[in-house]
């Protein structure tokens, strides 16, 4: 089992800020800004390379959980940069799809 499906099932202890039926939310243990969580879909897959029709909508819940998040935890100006590692060039070390959700640091252009 990966590291992310530990942490759903609670195997891994992580500070988690917003859970629902599809997504889970916690704390990066390395951040890199004041505000730095991890957005994740319960069920497991690998990379967005590995997404079909149907696993696509798990973005829509992982979209929803980042408006619902920037609202409960009152982000400043409800700004914040939405980013997804996809392949081990790209910087991805855990292959369970996530979101990285970063706020509370100004933030270059890209
Ligand atoms: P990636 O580089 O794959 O896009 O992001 C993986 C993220 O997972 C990294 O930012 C890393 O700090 C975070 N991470 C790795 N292991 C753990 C862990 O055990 N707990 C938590 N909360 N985050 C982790
Ligand atoms: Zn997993």
């Amino acid at each position: 089992m990966c590291l992310f499906c530990k942490i759903i099932k609670k195997e891994i202890p992580a500070k988690i800020i917003y859970e629902n039926e599809k997504v889970l939310a916690f704390e990066d243990i390395e951040p890199v800004a004041p505000f730095h969580i991890l957005i994740i879909p319960k069920e497991h897959i690998n990379t967005i390379n590995d997404l079909d029709d149907k696993k696509a909508a798990v973005f829509a819940d992982m979209m929803m959980a980042a408006k619902n998040i920037a609202t409960a935890q009152k982000i400043k100006n409800k700004s914040y940069r939405l980013i997804i590692n996809a392949g081990e060039d790209a910087g991805q070390t855990v292959f369970h799809i996530h979101m990285h959700m970063i706020a509370h640091r100004k933030l270059c252009s890209l």
